[in-house]
């Protein structure tokens, strides 16, 4: 490692909790408090009998509940996070052609498992340059939109719209912003996401809000005899969902943690109270960059910046890779880069776990570590 200056910042700067990556991310206490209280008679027990599976089932309801969704809406839940989920998607959502906006690292991945699938066209990528987004363009060829609600890699957000007069099935990879970002469900047929970010648990499972239309695309091509591997058929999935299963042994502790952080989002006051919080600390972070003589948000349009990743540029004088060190020798982790932007800046996660408070004594304690540098 290069050597940090033995930079100390003062316990008062400090936020209560130094947990700022954007996944896996921050999970509060009483979360796990929740799973000690539960531990010996739910962990270590079958994912087959009821003490599970009604703990998948509120997991399923409390998702129901926190995005309002309209009858006929269905959740569906499996193994391997947002990654396999992609992989499922090749296989069991795209009929023969989709349409991918492609805006960083996360986006341009689903277009690839696409692109090199032998039994689908050539998907139509729409691109546009780091730190903005492109907007989805109506084709009557395209079955399925593929479109990011959070660039994670780049802290650019976008509203989800489905593109007038588009036939096709709408699907959002929003496994950063599900639960942090507002989405209104009737803009989308399958919202897509992973646990470890907006919801404070833990990775490996991935979680589809599915609309009457991706159902049925689900079960067409089932019927259509398409061969499918078992891990990532998602007529399997929704069989199981529906039974508050998995089609595998899904990691139990993962399930508690995420059901607990639904149930805080939705006692408090569901997505109103969760995107009031990322936009509260959203609204701290950006305005202290702007008014900082070494740092500004990397998203030049206000309107695309993300409330649940920001992300800092500074100034060529400060190298943000020696701040962020400094910081986690000071217990402030995960503050670095996305590593393939390579840009001089540090990204921040402003997840509904992560105080706002937290954000504005982030600020000050970066400001405490320039400072020093700089004397
Ligand atoms: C983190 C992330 C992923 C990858 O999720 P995994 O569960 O690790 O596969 C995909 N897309 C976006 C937008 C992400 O933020």
């Amino acid at each position: 490692m290069s050597s940090s200056p033995d930079i100390r910042i003062p316990s008062e700067l400090l936020p209560s909790d130094g947990r700022f990556g954007c996944g896996p991310s921050k999970v509060r206490t009483a979360q796990l408090d929740a799973l000690v209280a539960d531990a010996s008679t739910y962990l270590g027990t079958s994912h087959r009998q009821a003490t599970v599976r009604n703990k998948v089932g509120e997991v399923r309801d409390g998702l129901r509940t926190l995005f309002n969704l309209p009858d006929g809406y269905e959740v569906l839940l499996g193994n391997g996070g947002t990654t396999a989920f992609w992989d499922a998607a090749t296989f069991h959502l795209v009929s023969e052609q989709s349409q991918h906006l492609s805006f960083g690292e996360f986006s341009s991945k689903f277009a690839t498992c696409v692109k090199d699938a032998p039994h689908l066209k050539d998907p139509i990528i729409i691109k546009s340059d780091v730190g903005t987004h492109p907007v989805p363009e109506a084709n009557s060829d395209v079955d399925l939109y593929a479109l990011t609600h959070n660039e994670t890699s780049t802290g650019v957000a976008m509203h989800i719209e489905r593109p007038k007069g588009a036939t096709g099935i709408v699907a959002v990879d929003a496994t950063s912003a599900a639960g942090g970002l507002y989405v209104d469900p009737s803009q989308f047929d399958c919202y897509y996401f992973a646990p470890q970010k907006s919801f404070a648990s833990d990775g490996g499972l991935w979680l589809a809000l599915c609309s009457p239309a991706a159902v049925e695309r689900i079960e067409s091509i089932a019927a259509s005899g398409r061969w499918t591997p078992a891990f990532f058929d998602l007529k399997i999935a929704l069989d199981n969902s529906r039974l508050n299963q998995t089609y595998n042994t899904p990691a139990l502790a993962t399930i508690h943690l995420l059901a607990s952080q639904i149930q805080w989002m939705n006692e408090n006051g569901g997505l109103e109270f969760t995107t009031g919080r990322t936009a509260r600390s959203a609204e701290i972070l950006y305005s202290w960059a702007e008014a900082s003589p070494f740092a500004s948000p990397f998203v030049t349009n206000p309107d695309d910046r993300s409330h649940v990743v920001g992300t800092i540029d500074f100034t060529d004088e400060i190298d943000a890779t020696k701040v962020a060190s400094i910081l986690r020798a000071n217990g402030v982790v995960d503050t670095e880069p996305y590593r393939k932007l390579g840009r001089n800046q540090l990204r921040i996660a402003m997840f509904p776990a992560i105080d706002s408070e937290d954000i504005a004594l982030l600020c000050g304690s970066i400001n405490y570590v320039v400072g020093a540098l700089a004397n």
